[in-house]
């Protein structure tokens, strides 16, 4: 693959392993048993974990449930609330280095796309606490003149927050401060392949002030970690960023207490471009659509379906593109795309492309493994799969790799219809200079976010998930807020009519 652009290996050194514990009730916790994490493009230990069992995961839950219960967190001002919050946010940006330099290490995502996460996270945070201090309920003063009606948001309770590998510090920010700003007490569990960003957010979660017990966090596995804190009948929440399949998994754990599940799942997500967009532009997007975060993305724009008239110049200006785009060190500060998270997925992810090919697809671009000088194999190249049939694996499932799937349509009729044949729904996107276009797509495609003439723009402020298989529940928002608050109607008499129900002497 000599026409591709890659970044082979540079000179730095590397840190100390770190060592990651258990954040119980304010204090840091060993185990007995521990687990490591190898560098997916360094190919060494990063780091190493305790590793929780039910014991912990117990002493966690107990904790956040002590400390909801003692109302030092739940029953406290919003403004106090806040004040913490705003604090976790500037430790966040004093911090960017050493925890973007782990993640990447840990995740083998480009150091620069982990610097812009991790201080980016930090609006997350204060965007939380701007809704610590305005969030209300309702009144109404419409039941009568002795009657006052009163609609109270209180926080839910304890809250487990299960996050993935592929964005750990980001995702671990879309959920915690606004579990935090509603009062709720939490108990975190990261992925077992990127345990320690959450560590240290633990670290500048006591720095800021938190009260002991308000956040716990429990290193390990799913099994026993992430399923007990699906089930326990003190845990009133589960948020989870996931597989489907796990997904599924904690719906079942969960129904056990009937506590309520949010969940941030898969997606197949297809960008639709039409002849009269702007077709530099959407190739662009497409490009980074497919190899941002090396495909391993829940966003990542893994099909696009094009007008038959313009399929084969599209696809030229995006295999061109592609050859552009910096693969190779994740250390290099100018790589835009780096390692797979394991082995195993990048056979995964070739298995699929070689299975389309065996059924008639041909490559336009890449389709194998990639060695990047001074560093191995961990990579996958650029690759785009054409003559595609919807039916097809590749057009169907989430291959979660640098892999992009090329359908054509010929009516928007046709284009909608290929948009909603998925199990998923998270996301999809639309080219085109006619906003009737636009907004016909927006309004019939089945997915929680519809890009027009732009992909993967996201705010705080705009609530974010899936439809269908890709989840339920929102996150981030007013709306992703509301999955940490309950609602209670408090229902006064405020004059002295009330016409009493028995009557003396009848
Ligand atoms: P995963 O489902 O394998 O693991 C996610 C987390 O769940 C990990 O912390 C894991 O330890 C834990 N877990 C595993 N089994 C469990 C169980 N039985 N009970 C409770 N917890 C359990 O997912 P992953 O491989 O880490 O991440 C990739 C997946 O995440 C992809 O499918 C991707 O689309 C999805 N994702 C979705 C979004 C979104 O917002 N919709 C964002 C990022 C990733």
């Amino acid at each position: 693959m000599k026409d591709l652009t890659i970044n082979t290996a540079i000179d730095f050194e590397l840190p100390p392993v770190f060592e990651g514990r258990h954040l119980i009730d304010g204090t840091w916790v060993e185990s007995s048993d521990r687990f490591d994490r190898i560098s997916p493009s360094h190919g060494t230990v990063v780091s190493t974990s305790a590793r929780g069992g039910e014991a912990e995961t117990n002493a966690a839950i107990a904790a956040a449930r002590r400390a909801f219960d003692a109302g030092i967190w739940s029953r406290i001002s919003g403004k106090a609330r806040a004040t913490i919050l705003l604090k976790v946010a500037d430790l966040i940006e004093a911090n960017v280095e050493r925890i973007a330099l782990l993640e990447t290490l840990e995740s083998g995502k480009p150091i620069g796309q982990s610097r812009g996460e991790v201080g980016g996270a930090a609006d997350l945070w204060r965007y939380a606490a701007s809704l610590a201090r305005t969030s209300h309920g309702d009144s109404h003063n419409t039941l009568g003149e002795d009657m006052l009606g009163v609609v109270l948001k209180e926080p839910i309770g304890v809250v487990s927050v299960i996050t993935p590998w592929n964005f750990p510090f980001w995702i671990l920010s879309q959920k915690l401060p606004f579990a935090l700003a509603a009062g709720c007490t939490v108990v975190v569990k990261p992925s077992e392949m990127t345990p320690s960003s959450t560590v240290m957010m633990g670290e500048l979660l006591l720095e800021a002030g938190l009260p002991a017990g308000v956040c716990n966090i429990v290193l390990g596995y799913g099994d026993p970690v992430g399923s007990l804190m699906s089930s326990h009948e003190d845990v009133h929440v589960v948020t989870f960023t996931g597989s489907t399949a796990v997904g599924k998994l904690i719906t079942q754990a969960a129904s056990g207490t009937l506590k309520k599940v949010a969940l941030e799942l898969g997606g197949k997500n297809p960008q639709v471009i039409f002849p009269d967009a702007d077709l530099d532009d959407a190739a662009d997007a497409v490009t980074f659509g497919v190899y941002f975060n090396v495909g391993q993305c829940c966003n990542s724009s893994s099909r696009i379906i094009v007008h038959e008239d313009i399929a084969e110049d599209f696809v030229a200006r995006v295999v061109a593109l592609s050859k552009l785009v910096k693969f190779g060190d994740p250390m290099d500060p100018d790589t835009q795309v780096g390692a797979i998270v394991t082995p195993e997925h990048n056979a995964k992810i070739d298995s699929y492309v070689q299975a389309a090919v065996a059924e008639g697809a041909t490559l336009a671009l890449g389709g194998g493994v990639m060695q990047v000088a001074g560093l191995g194999d961990q990579f996958y190249q650029p690759t785009i799969v054409t003559n595609v049939s919807p039916g097809m694996a590749i057009a169907q499932e989430e291959v979660f790799g640098p892999v992009l799937t090329v359908l054509t349509f010929r009516t928007l009729d046709e284009a909608i219809a290929i948009t909603n044949d998925s199990d998923f729904g998270l996301s999809a996107g639309v080219w085109s200079e006619d906003v009737h276009t636009c907004l016909e797509f927006g309004r019939r495609a089945q997915a929680g976010t519809v890009w027009a003439n732009t992909w993967m723009d996201g705010y705080p402020e705009l609530a974010f998930g899936g439809v269908k298989q890709s989840g339920q529940g929102r996150e981030i928002g007013s709306y992703g807020f509301d999955e940490f608050l309950e609602v209670k109607s408090l229902v006064m008499r405020v004059g002295r009519s009330r016409t009493p129900w028995v009557q003396a002497g009848t």
